[in-house]
Order: C-alpha cells, then structure tokens, then sequence
C-alpha cells in the first residue's frame, strides 16, 4: 500500500517529549520531601490535546492534573482518567455538582463559590489566595473570613479543604520583587489557616518559572503547564545548561508547499505590498494562514525552515496562505515547511516565533488549530 497523502498542513505532538518533560520535571522537585507534580492541561493541553497529554503525563508519572474549568475536567474524567485533579475557574452557575461526582477538586476565591459549592456537598475544596497577582483568589483582607467560613462549613461536613494555594505575577523574571513578596504573603496565609484549624493535604505555589527557577516555591506541589510542553517558561531569565536546556518542545507546526514560482525585481508580494523583491526570486506558497493561528503578525518578521534553510515570510500573513522567500530556489509542490519545531534541525522554535511577533510561546501554542490536522506520535 502506498504512503498516504501528507496533510496539507499538520501540528505533531511528540508525545515522547512530553514524557521527558515530565519525568524531568519530577527529578527537578526529587528532594529531601515529598514534591507532587501537577502538568497544567488546560486550554487542550495548551494546544497539544488535553487527553492525548493528560495520559502521557500521567504515564510519566504526573500525580496531579490541573485544568481552569469544570467542563475540561468532567472532559478528562470522560476520557477516563482517575487520578487527581483540581480545576480553578469557574462562573456563577457552573455545574459544581457534577465536578464534586465525578471527584474532581474545585477552587472557591469567595465566600459565595464557598457557599455554591459547599451547597452540593461534601466536596473537595481548594482555597486560592491572592498574593499579589490582583487576579483570582481571595484578597489578603478576605483570608481571614474566608478561612473561618471554610472552617466552620468543614467541621459540619460539608467540605473537606484539600488545599491551600496561589499564583505568581512574575517568575520568569527571578529577580523581580513580586516573587519575594508573594512568597511571603503565601506563608502569611498558610499561618492565618493553620490558625483558624485548616490542614489541607496541599500547599501549592509553583508554575513552571518557579519549579525552575525558585526551590523555596515548592511547597507540596507544583503545577507545571508550558515546561510539560517543552517550552523554556523564562526565555529571558538567560541561558542554562541545566533542566530548562533539557526540555524538549513537543509541538511542529508543519505544511506541503503549494506552488514555487518566479517573482522579478520591484514585484510587491501579498496584500498592500508591505515587501518588493529588492532582486529577482523566488517565493512558496504555504497553505496557512492567520485563520489557522498563524499570528498576521508574523508577516515580513518570522521565518519558516524548507528544504535546511530558514526562510523569511514575505508580505502579510493572509487568512489561509502564506508566502515566503525562497532566495531563487524552486522546490516541487508538497515540499515539506516547517513552520516551527523542536529546532533539532535548525527549524524555527515556537519561542522563535513569539519573540518575532512580540508574544510569548504560551500564545503560539494554543492558538495554532484551525484547519491543522493534529496527530499524535
Ligand atoms: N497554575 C495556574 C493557576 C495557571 O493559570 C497556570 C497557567 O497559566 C499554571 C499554573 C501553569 O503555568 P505555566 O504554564 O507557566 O507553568
């Protein structure tokens, strides 16, 4: 039987890779105490599958997942997984009964979600803390009511507090002081809960920056999203030879070529003309465009890797296609494009491309889909 026909543009997820980041992220927190390791699967597993990395994760030895809402978890509980898993976002009105049946640990920020979810008790409840990030959680001036309340509804057995937990506003950035002072207003916390009778079995605090960068973050778990995927979490926190070197991406974003041709010097390529050929050469059509993900800013910034060389977008990125400069060469329809890749080969990296259109790898990730075929290696 002959080799099926390529798709025109495909994301493969090595899901090898994502077993490496995790086993490597385990060896990361393997100290003198217990570190659980959460891998983050939210948003389809930050563009990877939800399910398809949810099992390699835990195969690798993930011991906890964590999802933003109660629909990504009740999805990985459909698809059979078991284990531990805690979700942080959710709306008035969403369906804690179901999280609490199908023993998923959902997070209350306030005493009204507290109140909503102790209501389709006895649940698993985490608490979260704002320490400083002024996003989720319950505001420092809240905690101590907060906690009371979670106490009381505790001790009538209507919830169990399973854990106790916050989120950082800058790790990437190890010296930036909001990592001191959230570290801090973190203990803060854990003292006022220990005080008002709380012993959650968890106390987390990490995200992958941290898992990295900052030991004294670890607390008993840590919740690593964009380093399950491979992806440096502080690309700008200078090199490393250490873990942060030894991730390996997990995502190539990749198309045939369509066309090949001939364009003359002065010829001006995609919509408005942002770029003419200063010579005579030659450019490729690649079927994708901002309607699959690719960012509309990458036109005339980022690069593409056909045939062992990089080459450079021209003109704008359109809604399907894309063009690039192919410097005189000529290569056949269905030449493989890689668009981004682990950069084993030389091929452009999902960091490449963030760092050319002005965002981070998290964003280049997620958003890639549209008409992609994702498949699973
Ligand atoms: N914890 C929470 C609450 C998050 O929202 C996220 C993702 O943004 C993570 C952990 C994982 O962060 P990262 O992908 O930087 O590891």
């Amino acid at each position: 039987m002959s080799d099926p026909v390529p798709p025109r543009a495909e994301i493969v997820v090595d899901l090898a890779a994502v077993r490496h980041n995790v086993r490597l992220l385990k060896d990361v927190v393997r100290g003198e105490r217990p570190v659980a390791l959460m891998a983050v699967v939210k948003a389809d597993g930050y563009g990877h599958g939800m399910v398809e990395v949810a099992a390699a994760a835990r195969a690798a030895g993930a011991d906890w997942l964590g999802v933003a809402t109660i629909e990504e978890a009740l999805a990985l509980r459909a698809a059979g997984d078991r284990g531990p898993l805690l979700c942080w976002l959710s709306a008035p009105g969403d369906d804690f009964a179901a999280a609490v049946a199908a023993d998923v640990e959902v997070t209350a920020y306030s005493l009204e979600e507290l109140e909503e979810i102790a209501a389709v008790g006895p649940a698993r409840v985490q608490l979260k803390v704002d320490t400083g990030l002024s996003r989720g959680g319950a505001a420092r001036q809240d905690w101590h009511d907060l906690f009371a309340v979670a106490s009381d509804l505790e001790r009538e057995g209507r919830i169990r507090v399973t854990g106790i937990w916050s989120h950082f506003a800058a790790s990437d950035d190890p010296a930036h002081p909001a990592n001191d002072a959230q570290e801090a207003a973190f203990r803060d916390a854990l003292a006022l809960a220990a005080s008002a009778g709380l012993e959650p079995d968890v106390t987390h605090l990490a995200n992958s920056a941290a898992t990295l960068l900052r030991p004294s973050s670890h607390f008993d778990l840590v919740r690593c999203g964009i380093a399950t995927y491979g992806l440096d979490p502080a690309p700008g926190a200078g090199s490393d030879d250490g873990p942060r070197a030894a991730l390996r991406p997990a995502m190539t974003a990749r198309a045939r070529l369509v066309m090949s041709k001939a364009i003359a010097a002065g010829d001006g390529v995609s919509y408005g003309h942002t770029w003419h050929a200063p010579d005579d050469t030659t450019v490729g059509l690649v079927p994708a465009g901002y309607g699959d993900g690719v960012p509309r800013a990458a036109g005339n910034v980022a690069a593409v890797w056909v045939d062992d060389a990089l080459r450079p977008i021209r003109g704008r990125v359109c809604m399907d296609q894309v063009v690039v400069d192919l410097g005189g060469e000529l290569p056949p329809p269905g030449t493989e494009v890689v668009l981004f890749g682990p950069g084993d080969r030389g091929e452009p990296t999902a960091q490449d491309w963030a760092e050319a259109v002005d965002t981070i790898s998290y964003e280049i990730v997620t958003r890639v889909g549209g008409r992609f075929v994702r498949r699973h290696i």
